[in-house]
């Protein structure tokens, strides 16, 4: 590693204005996870690293007006463990609960896995699926910008030097509505993912139809994906086998693998087709039980 100047801020305040101070020569870390084996391998050589373990706040749960609010500082520990994150999107909590191991969930944040923009990682497929958006902040303000335009290549994102992500937020699903989170994991239970589906289907209860759906992939891309094809051929229909292997199929053509050691390209495309399947029909059965 490089020598660097290290800062611990202590609120939110000091971190935007050392950001606004050192911008691209500075990098944020959160749990350090990635970015410290990122140093390690100097693949990335900060001049100023501005720690967030001092920081308080940005770590709470909250629900208000029908959205639930993460703090981008919240442990995948504390998420997999939230009353409110089990009560209101069980899904979201068990996919945290799926990451990596124990000793990784306990320090890696929600919002350092968004911003660290690997493909390969879990949760942002399940919050694609749950339509969520992220807040960015600097010192001349907060935007927010929807999940799905915040990734923009191999850990590439839309945050600017000086940003900070500060919270994700996502609305709680409407009644009738069931989700599921699954991944292919062929080597250990602990590694990345060959491919990683997250879907959500909200259903008519008097018909069964499905009246909408989000269907989100991972691994497969170079950012995580929506699947807007395979979510049109499901919308307005009623769930049948033929129905599943249609929504499977149109998904996997709008993935893009690459080939590694999880897996060849066309393997991973073929399975994305196979886990589309399988998480809809997960998802659609636990909307079905919401209906009798
Ligand atoms: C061996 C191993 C296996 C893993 N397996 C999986 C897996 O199977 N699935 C999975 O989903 N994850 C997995 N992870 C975790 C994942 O890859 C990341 O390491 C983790 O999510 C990063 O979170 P962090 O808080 O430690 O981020 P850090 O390492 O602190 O930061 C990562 C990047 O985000 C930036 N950053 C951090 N916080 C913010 C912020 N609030 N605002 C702006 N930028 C920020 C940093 O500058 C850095 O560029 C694994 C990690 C390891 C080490």
């Amino acid at each position: 590693m490089n020598p660097f100047a290290y800062h611990t801020p202590e609120t939110e305040q000091e971190a935007l204005t050392l950001l606004h101070e050192h911008g691209d020569e500075a990098k944020l870390m959160a749990g350090g996870t990635a970015l410290v084996i990122m140093m390690k391998q100097r693949l990335v050589l900060p001049e100023t690293l501005i720690s967030l373990h001092r920081l308080r706040g940005l770590s709470d749960v909250q629900e208000v007006n029908g959205t639930v609010h993460l703090g981008a500082l919240l442990t995948h520990r504390a998420a997999e463990t939230s009353p409110l994150l089990r009560q209101r999107l069980p899904v979201l909590a068990e996919t945290y609960r799926h990451v990596a191991t124990l000793r990784i969930r306990n320090v890696a944040t929600v919002g350092g896995a968004l911003a660290h923009a690997d493909p390969n990682q879990d949760p942002p497929v399940t919050l694609l699926a749950l339509d969520a958006r992220v807040q960015l902040t600097s010192v001349a303000g907060s935007r927010e910008v929807p999940l799905e335009s915040f990734f923009t290549d191999y850990y590439e994102t839309v945050l600017r030097p000086d940003e900070l992500l500060t919270a994700i937020r996502m609305p709680i699903p409407a009644p009738h509505t069931g989700s599921a989170h699954i991944k292919f994991l062929p080597r250990t239970a602990d590694d990345y993912a060959t491919v990683g589906v997250a879907a959500t289907v909200r259903l008519d209860p008097a018909t069964g139809v499905c009246q909408d759906c989000r269907i989100a992939l991972g691994s497969v891309g170079s950012t995580p994906l929506r699947a807007p094809q395979a979510e049109g051929v499901v919308r307005g229909q009623r769930l049948t086998p033929e129905l599943l292997r249609e929504a499977g199929a149109a998904a996997q053509q709008q993935t893009d693998p690459i080939s590694d050691t999880r897996g060849s390209a066309d393997y991973k495309r073929a399975m994305a087709g196979v886990f589309v399947r399988r998480a809809l029909e997960q998802a659609w059965q636990q909307a079905l039980q919401q209906t009798t």
